[in-house]
């Protein structure tokens, strides 16, 4: 068997021992004479998955009661819009910090909620670094930041300090990527497909003090309150990709933890950003302080070779590195299933082709 080496930015590559363990109980999930995907949701077994993955991500982030952690459906983007209902209810204005794309469609979800005050933008650098927050008005609800812009490869490596005012992170594509203070935040939520696991599953860390005042108008299933109660199981949950999730979580823990993720993603990221700055032909738009470890956009000196340079990659086992449709060039997703071997083989056909082309 040979597995590529993947690149994604999402859904991405999942450890390949998750797959096997997942592949060895696929039918028969401990001797029970069934797939997890046929057990009920409400049975000892899925229960008792469910549960525990729960408490793996608790330990990995070291998230205290003063949290709940609710596993939802409809993705990050579903998260735009349920933080306001949730949470925009006192004065209904809101802080949004503009990061690129992603902070973008948050903002844009919001504003049909809330008044979206955009508290910094870097758009006049082609959201190319973190914005800093001038001064924080008064009567927010809440402030809203994007911790990794997963298209522009803006990561920011320290969070505001929004006093009193409850911070909320759209940390889709950094969460699991190194330790993360989570009393930082009110919320913090992700998308599984980059870090966690299969699409299908959201994952929301949210302070308990937080929970029970969205509007009246919010449909249930995006009512944190709702979710709490049931142990997010208000209605039928997408069992498979918890359990995968779960595994995830284990493998991390096997690891190490996330000190060991953060000081692989550190290297990997280190290395391929040192490669990019080495050469004439290769270059990144970002701010070096603003990089992101998980997110590498780059691009070549002549994009009339982006074609070939994809060809040669995709010829070498080395998949999905087009850039968004947004931005062009090329991405490196680096996430924690995707090893320095990888990045290796990356930077070896990076030089290569510099050599044949520039
Ligand atoms: C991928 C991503 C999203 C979108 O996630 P969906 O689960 O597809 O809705 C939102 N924000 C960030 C930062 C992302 O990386």
């Amino acid at each position: 068997m040979t597995r590529a080496y993947n690149f994604c930015a999402g859904p991405a590559a999942l450890p390949l021992a998750v797959l096997e363990r997942a592949r060895d109980e696929l039918t028969d999930y401990q001797g029970r004479g069934l797939s997890v995907m046929e057990m009920s949701h409400r049975s000892t077994e899925f229960v008792a998955i469910a549960e525990a993955a729960e408490q793996s991500l608790r330990r990995l982030l070291a998230i205290g009661d003063d949290h709940a952690v609710l596993f939802m459906q409809g993705g990050a983007s579903t998260q735009f819009a349920a933080v306001p209902l949730n949470i925009g209810n006192g004065t209904g204005r809101a802080g949004y910090v503009d990061t690129g794309y992603w902070a973008g469609k948050a903002i844009k979800e919001a504003r049909r909620f809330v008044d979206v005050d955009v508290l910094a933008s870097s758009k006049d650098d082609a959201y190319t670094r973190v914005p800093e927050i001038a001064a924080l008005p008064t009567g927010l609800d809440y402030v809203h930041i994007t911790p990794n812009e997963t298209i522009g490869g803006v990561e920011y490596h320290a969070f505001p300090d929004t006093g009193d005012v409850p911070l909320v992170g759209d940390a889709s594509s950094t969460l699991l990527s190194r330790p993360l203070d989570v009393t930082r935040f009110g919320i913090l939520y992700a998308g599984a497909q980059k870090n966690i696991g299969p699409a299908g599953l959201t994952v929301v860390i949210v302070r308990r003090d937080l929970i029970g005042q969205a509007r009246e108008t919010t449909p249930d299933m995006l009512n944190y309150a709702t979710l709490a109660a049931a142990d997010s199981m208000a209605n039928t949950p997408p069992t498979y990709t918890w359990y995968l999730a779960g595994l995830v979580f284990d493998w991390l823990l096997e690891q190490g933890g996330l000190a060991a993720m953060e000081a692989r993603n550190r290297a990997k990221a280190e290395c391929l950003y040192t490669a990019i700055d080495a050469s004439s032909f290769y270059a990144s738009p970002v701010a070096p302080a603003a990089r992101s470890w998980m997110n590498v956009p780059f691009t070549l000196a002549d994009p009339g070779l982006d074609g070939a340079f994809l060809d040669g990659a995709e010829a070498r086992g080395l998949l999905n590195l087009k850039g968004h449709r947004s931005v062009g060039g090329m991405r490196a997703s680096l996430y924690n299933a995707v090893p320095q071997a990888a990045v290796d083989a990356l930077i070896d056909y990076m030089g290569e082709f510099e050599r044949e082309h520039g």
